[in-house]
């Protein structure tokens, strides 16, 4: 079916669905970081950017909380950059683990490979693929550089939270020794699960979210800095990491009821693609047992489902001026 959509129409369903989820309880703030479990869990932010660089923001969409593995997806994009997506496939996969995302177990049953770059084991086997090889500060410099040019502004590193996660980080040295292992670190150990850390502890908005995710479903030009950050036929590809394994053991479940590929991070973010359409996000730090935020999963449904949108109804949607 064809079909237009107007700008205001796409306000309305936000402003709704914004006010329709702001009172829902329900969930807790991620505790085995301690940083995390301080954060306000009052806090609720729900931003859109469209193909034309409207930007709509609802809540507190500026407020600076730690990106976690949301950060996984621009690492994995600039991996594809640097070394094609094919290069990315072989050396770590694009496979769904259907497990948690800390799971060692995952890393065992594949039996040498961290399938893909959206959990832990993959994310710090990205970390020590991106060049310049053995350079820590240049590395760090290319995975915000890059996050910096997806969202049209810079990310700011939450010192707290970094030490936090650097203290606490026992389960992902395990993995990242287990790569070492099963030879998927492709540079220093120790520099690359550093790496890892340090960019789950980015602080980062929704309204800077929903601007990646909007590059990432505008083929890799963004629409606010007008700037092409990566090739068009990465963003396929990324997309296709995202839907597959983006809410680790409940993506399933997610996809089905949101029809957006969409992916989390314990700090309380999601961020959903809408190839050819838009980008959103949301934020509210109370997470359900999974690890995923309770509001901006409610919330980003409500929107979908206000509009009668997702990826699998076949619908030609056109979004127009009022
Ligand atoms: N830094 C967190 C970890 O590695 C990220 C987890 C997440 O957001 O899913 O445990």
């Amino acid at each position: 079916m064809e079909k237009n959509l107007t700008i205001s129409q796409i306000k309305n369903a936000a402003n709704e669905a914004y006010q329709e989820v702001k009172n829902l309880t329900g969930g807790k703030n991620a505790n085995y970081i301690p940083y995390l479990a301080n954060v306000d869990s009052n806090l609720f932010g729900l931003s859109i950017t469209l193909l034309d660089g409207t930007c709509i923001n609802l809540g507190d969409t500026e407020f600076k909380f730690g990106i976690e593995s949301v950060s996984k997806v621009p690492t994995a994009i600039l991996a594809m950059i640097q070394h094609t997506p094919e290069g990315v496939l072989e050396k770590i996969g694009a496979d769904a683990t259907g497990l948690p995302f800390n799971s060692i177990f995952a890393l065992l049953l594949e039996n040498d490979h961290p399938s893909t770059p959206l959990v832990n084991a993959g994310a710090i086997s990205a970390c020590s693929m991106i060049a310049p090889q053995g350079d820590s500060e240049d590395k760090w410099k290319a995975i915000t550089g890059n996050i910096t040019a997806l969202c049209a502004s810079a990310p700011v590193l939450i010192d707290e939270l970094y030490e936090s996660e650097t203290a606490t980080n026992f389960n992902n040295h395990s993995i990242a020794w287990l790569l070492k292992n099963y030879d998927r670190i492709y540079d220093d150990v120790d520099m690359s699960l550093d790496l890892y850390t340090r960019q789950c502890s980015l602080g980062i908005t929704s309204s800077q979210l929903a601007i990646m995710g909007a590059t990432i479903a505008n083929g890799g030009f963004n629409p606010v800095s007008k700037l092409q950050v990566f090739d068009k036929e990465i963003a396929p590809k990324i997309t296709s990491m995202i839907a597959s394994v983006g809410f680790y053991q409940h993506t399933g479940d997610w996809l089905f009821t949101s029809g957006i590929p969409a992916k989390t991070g314990v700090g309380g973010g999601v961020m959903g693609v809408m190839p050819g359409l838009f980008g959103i996000a949301a934020f509210a730090p109370p997470l359900d047992d999974a690890g995923n935020s309770v509001k901006a999963q409610a919330v980003i449904k409500s929107f979908m489902n206000k509009l009668d949108l997702g990826i699998f109804k076949g619908d030609k949607i056109k979004i127009v001026a009022d």
